[in-house]
């Protein structure tokens, strides 16, 4: 299937939010895919999408998706996590439940810096960013769009002040001029190097062949040599 040690999938979305497929038929197809870590990672108390995850229901959620490990005997890792939009319109960031949160694998921000979508600036939302003890990243990232006033090595050291991840977002959506954001993105992830771990997501939601749709993603990756700079989660 691949030379890497993980062929992971960090950014899918169930039926507890906007997708089609629960995290066991999400989960399925990964192991099916060969994956080593597929992560559900469904939107957050956002008015963004009609139907989303909410406070009260995310320690259901976590157990759910945490259970459904026993059946892969280590081959696969199922992980939970949850997608926070950052425009402050949608989600109101100063009431999300922290201590819960805590209790995720990883947690993925959207918008950030993304002015046409709303979302917040790096900057504004750094406290909420820094209460948070698991992983955090950066999803679907338009870097040399909404970060273009800012050098590669300048991200670079924001993400890494703050312990982000970087996302590689295979999504068809996430494109300009049918070229995916991380390619446009190619030197701000070559400035990464060694000081922002980088994730790889599909973003699937209608279809269950998006789950192992990774090839690209890491075909980008290995073009960056950047096989070691793969988020890794404990
Ligand atoms: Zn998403």
């Amino acid at each position: 299937m691949s030379d890497h040690s993980s062929w992971m999938n960090l950014h899918n979305h169930s039926i507890h939010s906007d997708g089609d497929f629960s995290p066991e038929q999400i989960a399925a197809e990964a192991s099916r895919g060969c994956l080593t870590h597929v992560a559900i990672t469904d939107h957050f108390e956002t008015a963004k999408v009609r139907r989303c995850l909410k406070s009260e229901g995310l320690d259901d959620y976590i157990r759910e998706i945490r259970s459904l490990n026993e059946r892969y005997d280590g081959s696969l890792r199922v992980l939970a996590g949850v997608e926070i939009d950052t425009n402050p319109d949608r989600c109101v960031l100063e009431e999300l439940p922290v201590d819960r949160l805590n209790r995720l694998d990883l947690v993925l921000f959207e918008f950030v810096n993304d002015e046409w979508n709303g979302g917040s600036s790096l900057a504004e939302i750094a406290p909420l960013i820094d209460s948070i003890k698991v992983p955090c990243g950066l999803v679907h990232t338009d870097f040399a769009r909404v970060f273009q006033s800012f050098s590669p090595c300048d991200v670079a050291e924001m993400l890494a002040s703050h312990d982000l991840f970087a996302e590689v977002n295979t999504a068809s959506i996430y494109k300009r001029q049918g070229i995916p954001y991380y390619e446009h993105a190619e030197r701000y992830y070559r400035a990464f190097h060694d000081k922002v771990r980088i994730s790889i997501g599909t973003d699937a939601h209608r279809t269950l062949r998006e789950v192992s749709n990774l090839g690209r993603g890491y075909a980008f990756i290995d073009r960056l040599g950047a096989a070691d700079d793969l988020v890794e989660i404990k």
